[in-house]
């Protein structure tokens, strides 16, 4: 039977959840706080193309996320490059790809070099062992590497994903990420020629075609519950009635939408902090190096490093521009992420000089962008406090970020959360008379 469906939010999860309702025949309104679709992923109208706000890439292990790109037909479009990484240590470049490039880096002795290699087999064996949900990375780490194989190496690439709080990221989150962006090959990474724009109008298009209403500039403020359904209050005013509601924004926002209702413990006091980003994008005539990505430490820089984004995406694309983004993963409250955009833009454009000095002397063109949550700061044992997907059987669901674990937080995760929320959700939606109580 047909239902009318709320889905908050229009970022991945929020897309891949309305396209798979409207595909069973459920009328769906979708929410976006924002003035256009994407979340994270989305991006800005540049020249005669648009440009990610934040760097986004497609891996050929994206077994959610690709099935969707083929249902919205744009299998036939996408790129594969081999793509490379670098590692700077104290301003020097040394390639990171190879067992062979292990064994050259410098900055590390013999023994400790052979130990981290060791270390990159022994993740992929452990796999995701539940075991290592319970023991931190560092201590994981440490282990394997050695003290100063840690300090120089892996505590500046964990803090540059989550800040202090590394001390307290589980095993079992690195040795996901580690098996997720290196897997025996070498590292093969996909784009779509008119990028996420492309897929997201894609979404827009086909949630059109089905007839769901996209409501954008509309934040849900909060949802409560009666005999009849759900109804949804608008932020500014309004409110509007379903008969089920499913939720992607940040868990926090979730727990503040739904303070009325009697939502299980497990979810109302569930406590996950994000880390968030501050992204420059510097458009230069020179490219950087020939790196996908490239961490920099101790090289006296505020960002954390590059993606260049050009050497994956056809340079076509940007007129021959060189697209860099320089990040730095940091929280929302912290004084970098409160900075004005200029200081922020001067202080990154000056690593880029001090760093790169033949290509900085060629940007073109300069944004920034921020986004508060970005990176849930797992903690360990998190794989016992994942949320359930479903909150009130048959009235509301929760698809988010905090649900990833212990995958990477990707669109390929979001959609595999979404993927594992439906059949309960179709079974448990069924089993309530429409408009009526369970
Ligand atoms: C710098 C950076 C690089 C990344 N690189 C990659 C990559 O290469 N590949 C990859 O797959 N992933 C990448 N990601 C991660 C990816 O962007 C996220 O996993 C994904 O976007 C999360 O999707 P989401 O829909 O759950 O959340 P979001 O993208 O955050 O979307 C949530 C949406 O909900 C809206 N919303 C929130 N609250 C409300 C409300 N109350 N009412 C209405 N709307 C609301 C928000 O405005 C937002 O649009 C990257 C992220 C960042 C920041």
């Amino acid at each position: 039977m047909s239902k009318h469906a709320a889905v908050i939010g229009g970022g991945i999860t929020g897309l891949a959840s309305a396209l798979a309702l409207s595909g069973r025949g459920h009328r769906v309104t979708l929410f976006e706080a924002d003035a256009d679709l994407g979340g994270l992923g989305t991006t800005f109208p540049w020249r005669d193309t648009h440009l990610e706000k934040f760097y986004h890439c497609f891996l050929p292990d994206d077994f959610a996320l690709l099935p969707r790109v083929s249902e919205l037909g744009l299998d036939g479009q996408m790129l594969w490059r081999e793509t490379k990484m670098g590692f700077m240590y104290q301003k020097k470049i040394w390639p990171m790809n190879t067992p062979g490039d292990l064994l050259s880096f410098g900055p590390l002795n013999w023994i400790e070099r052979v130990r981290m290699g060791l270390m990159g087999v022994r993740a992929r064996f452990d796999g995701l062992a539940p075991s290592l949900d319970d023991i931190t990375a560092e201590t994981y780490v440490r282990k394997m590497v050695g003290d100063r194989a840690f300090e120089v190496m892996w505590k500046p690439l964990l803090s540059a994903k989550i800040g202090d709080h590394y001390s307290a990221l589980p095993a079992l989150w690195l040795s996901s990420r580690m098996n997720r962006e290196k897997s025996s090959g070498p590292e093969r990474k996909g784009c779509l020629p008119g990028g996420y724009r492309s897929l997201i109008d894609a979404f827009a298009k086909e949630l059109a075609k089905r007839g769901v209403t996209i409501r954008l500039n509309a934040r849900a403020q909060s949802i409560a519950q009666d005999a009849q359904g759900m109804t949804v209050a608008l932020e500014g005013g309004g409110a509007e009635r379903f008969d089920f509601v499913v939720s992607t924004s940040p868990i926090g926002h979730f727990q503040q939408m739904t303070k009325s209702l009697d939502v299980p413990a497990s979810v109302r006091d569930l406590k996950l902090d994000y880390q968030g980003v501050v992204s420059a994008i510097f458009l230069t005539r020179e490219p950087l190096t020939h790196y996908y990505w490239m961490p920099w430490v101790d090289s006296g820089a505020l960002s954390q490093g590059v993606i260049e984004m050009s050497n994956l995406v056809p340079l076509g694309r940007t007129h021959g521009l060189h697209v860099n983004y320089l990040v730095n993963y940091t929280h929302r409250n912290g004084e970098l992420f409160a900075l004005p955009e200029e200081e922020i833009l001067k202080r990154y454009r000056a690593d880029l000089a001090a760093l790169f000095p033949k290509a900085a002397a060629t940007v073109e063109e300069q944004y920034l962008f921020r986004a508060p949550y970005v990176e849930p700061i797992w903690t360990t044992g998190y794989a016992r406090a994942v949320p359930p997907n479903s909150v009130i059987p048959g009235r509301l669901y929760l698809a988010c970020t905090a649900q990833v674990y212990p995958r990477v937080n990707s669109w390929n995760s979001c959609c595999a959360v979404v993927d594992q929320m439906l059949p309960q959700l179709f079974e448990e939606v069924q089993a309530v008379p429409a408009g009526g109580s369970k």
